[in-house]
């Protein structure tokens, strides 16, 4: 019997299944497809995204990093795109006005996603996990005393005995379903694609055109300029993507959608299972941003959990919640500002626009002193 069976290898799978492996437990992580694929995310995130990627690959260059970005010089190669100082918002379209958010250094990058959870899953296997691709969980039963899971792989299905179920398996989780526990209160639906030509310029563009959401345009260096957009369930998203596209004029290639769970469930833990990442709704209400959450919360689990002790699931719940609870709650605010009238937006951007000291993962920051001595400047 394995101590921990965890279903999805995205961030939050593989980073849980690293850090329980590295505690000594016996793990077996399942991903029904390859690796990273097919690519649903913009793959941008703050420089802590750096802190999870293996040591081994972090020369720890990472304070004196600003020529390079932010990034750890061995890690750059491999996932990393552009490096990001701000972004710029806009009421309109592609030409209306800019009102810029940045900072003098590096706040974000864009890094290659696909290869970013290659690394993750690898950094899972190094710490003895036994990390398996082309296999589906297609069903999960709980007892008192373990979880019974079937598994199709390449050749054959079988049956996979464990002390835990960690369901790290995205926003439409089979895990969640087979264990009752309930789904995120909301579900946006993204639309993203490319214009290959290369660009390195340091902004984001975010256009408050969306429906209670957002579209936006990330250069990413080498790999071109990508064009999304979110929106609340019921919006004809492909049209609305179609009228960004033809409003920055370009041509783009390579399109693929996702789905992004919004605001966690009240519970995300069962007798002997429990949620990581999107399944459990731990994303950034204001941007849809779910991997360094789902590995922060990962983290919590590996820390909190004993597979022999199913009481300490309370004590991840709790621990998850602590960790994040009050940026997810400052972000559902946050995002109603989308959806104020345009002169109060107008007014808010003109009063905060320029220099800011928040961090991008932490509206809480906005309260800093760091952001108060922004604001001065
Ligand atoms: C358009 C769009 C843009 C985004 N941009 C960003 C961004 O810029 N920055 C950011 O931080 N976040 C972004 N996100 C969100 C981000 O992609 C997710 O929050 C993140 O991928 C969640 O990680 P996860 O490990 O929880 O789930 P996932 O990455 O979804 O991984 C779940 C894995 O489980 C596997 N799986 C599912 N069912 C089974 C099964 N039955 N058996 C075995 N395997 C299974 C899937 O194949 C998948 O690999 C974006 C999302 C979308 C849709």
């Amino acid at each position: 019997m394995y101590d921990f069976a965890v279903v999805g290898v995205g961030p939050a799978g593989a980073r849980f299944a690293r850090r329980a492996a590295e505690r000594g437990y016996d793990v077996v992580a399942f991903e029904q497809g390859e690796l990273g694929k097919p690519l649903a995310c913009s793959g941008h995130v703050s420089l802590d995204v750096w802190d999870y990627v293996p040591e081994s690959r972090d020369s720890g260059a990472r304070q004196n990093s600003e020529s390079s970005g932010g990034v750890p010089e061995d890690a750059r190669e491999e996932l990393f795109q552009n490096a990001i100082h701000g972004a710029r918002f806009h009421l309109g379209g592609a030409d209306s006005e800019a009102h810029p958010f940045y900072k003098d250094e590096p706040i974000s990058n864009a890094v290659d996603r696909v290869q970013l959870d290659k690394v993750l899953a690898d950094a899972a296997r190094d710490a003895g996990a036994d990390v398996r691709e082309q296999h589906t969980v297609t069903a999960v039963s709980e007892f008192n005393d373990r979880v019974e899971l079937t598994v199709r792989g390449p050749e054959e299905t079988f049956d996979v005995t464990a002390k835990m179920v960690a369901g790290s398996d995205g926003p439409r989780s089979r895990v969640r379903d087979a264990l009752g526990l309930p789904d995120p209160d909301e579900f946006l639906h993204g639309a993203l694609a490319f214009d290959p030509e290369p660009d390195h310029e340091r902004f984001v563009d975010v256009h408050l055109t969306v429906p209670e959401f957002f579209a936006w345009r990330i250069p990413r260096g080498e790999g071109g300029v990508e064009y999304g957009l979110a929106a609340a369930p019921g919006e004809d998203v492909p049209a609305l993507f179609d009228a960004l596209v033809e409003d920055y004029g370009v041509e783009i290639e390579h399109r693929c959608s996702g789905v992004i769970p919004i605001g966690p469930p009240e519970t995300v833990t069962s007798t002997r299972g429990f949620l990581l990442g999107d399944a459990a709704g731990q994303t950034k209400p204001f941007t849809g941003g779910g991997i360094l959450y789902g590995m922060t919360a990962a983290d919590c689990a590996a820390r909190e959990i004993d597979p022999d002790r199913p009481t300490t699931l309370t004590s991840y719940e709790d621990a998850w919640r602590d960790e994040l609870g009050r940026d997810i709650q400052l972000g559902h605010l946050v995002r109603r500002g989308y959806s104020a009238p345009q002169p109060v937006q107008r007014a808010g951007m003109r009063l905060f626009e320029g220099e800011i000291g928040v961090h991008m993962d932490q509206p809480t920051s906005l309260f800093s002193a760091e952001q108060l001595r922004a604001l001065l400047r």
